[in-house]
């Protein structure tokens, strides 16, 4: 036997005897990058193998993995397919497994909070997104798992040869007799590592010459290829992770690379060229944010620094969004960028900064996203109705009218607000030389 068949023969019967020795439940973290796959591959082989020899299954395998809602397309459908493939042969196997996908509140959505509360888009020193897209939603499934069954076991695909950093991160924990570690936001849940000490090449060799016991890995391979990164994007699940920044298998939106490297990659496949909007859409949100006309003079607490995006920015990257969406309709094959409820939600905090027109449900509206909302704090239609009205007799433009109320509306907590007045005849100025969007 060489060496790596010795090391899988090695790490399935020590997953058997350590799945055989308690009752807690085995989460596998599948982010569908390599390293993922390869522990989710031997632990359902030392399932399978368990069933051949006649050991009852003590207990349930969860695999999980993590839906941003911004996942570039092809690794969105290639992860949905992997899920399905799972899903589908732990049912013919009779093996307990359930196959769980975790997204973000759409509160927390990086549509949510970029496009409704004009976040400006992430990047080393404000990389708000991994928090709210990826760590919440996991550590809140696996803390509601780890009470309902005392205690859990995640099972991780970190190595110490992915990078110095890993390596010692690894080194610095704090293994208990088992090899087990305590996860460090979730009292009772275990982390273990069962390809630790794998090297990369190991892991691609048996990944190539072992077949999936649910289907293949070829198709992951090609993915691999088309682009030229290394790691993927796993942090959601995984307490090691340091940063999913420089990740091959990332958001399509993701400006905490300085450049997305893989998406370019991906690119020169003709067959994938289709995304090229994409890419576009996330390089425009990267010049945004540094582009200091898009963002308010203000941070929300009042302080006078460069703050989030103004709305007027928003409304503009939702008609862009929108409209790259539409552009793609024929290659989404009826996905869509943005969920009804982002765009709810979205509208929900245009409310709170003076967006009383519900510009969000219109502007979907004109790129054939029919939202149903329920206003409850807008102009209703007569209202809306009668301020049009109103402003066609008068000759005054509805717009100007609308951005003089948010204008207003922003002061609504300053006990001082002679500067409403100075706001006013900036918009106003502007409004006449035809720089309304500037404001
Ligand atoms: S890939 Fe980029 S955008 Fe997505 S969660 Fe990680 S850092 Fe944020």
């Amino acid at each position: 036997m060489d060496l790596l068949e010795e090391k899988v023969s090695s790490v399935k019967e020590r997953l058997k005897a350590e799945f055989l020795a308690d009752s807690r439940p085995w989460v596998v973290t599948f982010s569908g990058g390599k390293d993922s796959t390869a522990v989710l591959h031997l632990t359902i082989e030392m399932l399978l193998e368990m069933k051949k020899e006649g050991t009852p299954q003590n207990k349930k395998l969860y695999v999980v993995s993590s839906d941003t809602g911004v996942e570039m397309p092809l690794i969105e459908d290639y992860v949905a397919d992997k899920l399905d493939q799972i899903r589908n042969f732990a049912k013919k196997e009779h093996l307990d497994i359930e196959v769980t996908k975790l997204s973000p509140k759409v509160t927390e959505s990086f549509w949510t909070l970029l496009i409704g509360k004009g976040y400006p888009s992430p990047n080393q020193t404000f990389r708000w997104c991994t928090d709210r897209m990826k760590i919440r939603p996991a550590t809140y499934f696996l803390k509601k798992l780890t009470d309902q069954n005392r205690s859990i076991l995640m099972l991780l695909g970190v190595r110490s040869d992915e990078s110095a950093s890993r390596a010692a991160s690894i080194e610095k924990r704090n293994d208990n007799h088992r090899g087990f570690s305590m996860h460090p936001d979730i009292p009772n849940a275990f982390v273990y590592s069962p390809i630790k000490d794998w090297s990369n090449a190991e892991v691609w060799t048996f990944l190539s010459t072992h077949p999936a016991p649910w289907g293949r890995h070829d198709d992951m391979m090609q993915l691999y290829d088309k682009g030229s990164g290394e790691g993927d994007c796993n942090i959601a699940l995984n307490p090691q992770s340091q940063s999913c920044g420089k990740t091959r298998f990332g958001c399509w939106v993701c400006t905490v690379v300085s450049q997305d490297k893989s998406m370019a990659n991906m690119l020169k496949n003709p067959e994938d060229m289709w995304m090229q909007p994409l890419h576009e859409f996330r390089n425009l949100l990267e010049v945004y944010r540094n582009d200091p006309s898009k963002r308010q003079p203000r941070r929300r607490n009042g302080q006078k620094s460069i703050g989030p995006f103004k709305l007027s920015t928003r409304k503009e990257l939702l008609e862009k969004l929108l409209s790259t969406e539409r552009d793609l309709h024929k290659e989404l094959a009826g996905k869509t960028l943005i969920s009804d409820e982002e765009i709810v939600q979205i509208q929900e905090e245009w409310l709170n900064d003076g967006d009383f027109f519900e510009s969000a449900i219109k502007i979907a509206k004109k790129y054939g996203r029919d939202v149903a909302y329920n206003s409850v704090k807008a102009f209703n239609e007569d209202e809306q109705e009668f301020i049009s009205a109103l402003c066609e007799q008068n000759g005054i433009n509805k717009e100007l009218i609308d951005y003089l109320m948010q204008c207003e509306h922003s002061y609504r907590h300053h006990t001082i607000r002679y500067k409403v007045f100075q706001e006013f005849e900036t918009i106003i100025e502007r409004f006449a030389k035809g720089q309304l969007n500037e404001v």
